[in-house]
């Protein structure tokens, strides 16, 4: 099996107690079947609290029973004590991969980490030398998928053009998003009508070099206002949130040319993680419209200190943690992504098209 892989990948250390934003407070942790047969095996008193622990939830997951929304396990200290006690390969999977995802395509598997956890996004974001990708042979079993190969090669290919265009640094950040999102629309039409050759000479230097459309000031304000207002209706994990979201919503934007690498990462973050998973789905656009929609909302809950390197790192991993790994939230904004007008890309457009102050 190959798996690609960001080049930053590979300097992901666990924090620990060293974590300001431990994972094991505020998730809940899912136990994975196989792990709920190795706590039933064990035996001994820690091996009866283990058990104890674990209930069913309301989708039927089995979870450890949090307590005020931290992790059974989690010590004042910030360790886990089921680590201390039984070892790294007694946590279940969700412990054991956390910040780590990876997504299967065949005989191919995609590795990264999660902008969710601060030590990743402070490695995302360290480097202003544009992001790589490596590839390694793996020994994994491949299982078999219904992945249509025309679909997958235009869409690696396509993602390829996606990350050119993220990384030309001759445009503004915005003006690369706006175009980014151009030429994901184009490639969805190919997609849809099955025009795969079409789809592979679409060129995405002319998204780059296509005039500024004329935008209205108008609709991109009433545009914002309902982002924001969807953010605001959102599942949250830290009620604090919820002010953090109305602040930035008030935000007057500042020019982010000096650091606008950290958010070109950021994009190629998304794009890495989520553009190709349109082969099981088809649709490529809400993709793309939730990576721009992220920069906008981002890009505001930065506002209020913009000149702190950790003020900008935090911004995007508290996003992270708080949209990207809700099941729900990210449902709930896939949907006003496809149905709401407000989430055209022309409307999009609008908005990322507002001055700074
Ligand atoms: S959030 Fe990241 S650094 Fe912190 S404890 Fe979890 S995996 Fe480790």
């Amino acid at each position: 099996m190959i798996n690609t892989f960001p080049s930053y990948y590979q300097k992901f250390k666990c924090m620990a107690d060293k974590c300001p934003d431990t994972c094991c407070a505020g998730w809940e942790v899912v136990v994975d079947p196989e792990s709920l047969e190795r706590y039933k095996a064990l035996k001994g008193v820690y091996a009866d609290k283990i058990n104890r622990l674990i209930t069913v939830d309301e989708d039927g997951d089995c979870i450890f029973i949090s307590k005020e929304k931290r992790c059974p396990f989690l010590l004042e200290s910030g360790l886990c004590e089921m680590h201390i006690k039984l070892g790294e390969e007694s946590l279940c999977r969700t412990c054991r991969q956390f910040p780590r995802h990876k997504t299967y395509f065949g005989a191919r598997v995609e590795t990264g980490i999660s902008l969710s956890c601060p030590e990743a996004a402070r490695i995302i974001t360290e480097s202003p030398d544009p992001i790589t990708f490596e590839s390694e042979e793996i020994h994994a079993e491949i299982l078999p998928t219904a992945i249509d190969p025309s679909n997958y090669f235009t869409l690696l290919e396509a993602r390829k053009t996606a990350i050119n265009i993220l990384q030309s640094r001759d445009f503004s950040i915005e003006k690369r998003i706006i175009a980014f999102l151009e030429f994901s629309q184009a490639v969805q039409t190919c997609l849809r009508k099955k025009e795969f050759e079409k789809a592979h000479k679409i060129n995405g230097n002319d998204f780059l070099n296509a005039a500024c459309r004329e935008h209205s000031q108008k609709r991109a304000e009433r545009a914002l206002g309902r982002y924001f207002s969807d953010f605001k209706s959102l599942e949250m994990l830290d009620t604090a949130w919820l002010s953090e979201l109305e602040k930035a919503e008030n935000a007057q934007i500042q020019s982010c040319t000096e650091y606008e690498w950290e958010f070109e990462h950021m994009m190629i973050y998304f794009v890495f993680r989520y553009f190709m998973t349109a082969v099981f789905d088809g649709d490529l656009l809400t993709k793309s419209k939730l990576a721009a929609v992220s920069f906008i909302i981002i890009r505001r809950l930065q506002a209020e200190n913009v000149s702190d390197k950790q003020t900008r790192i935090r911004a995007m991993q508290k996003y992270s943690k708080e949209v990207e790994h809700s099941a729900q939230n990210m449902e709930y904004l896939r949907t006003a992504m496809k149905k709401s007008r407000f989430y055209s890309v022309e409307n999009i457009v609008n908005v990322l098209s507002l001055k700074e102050e």
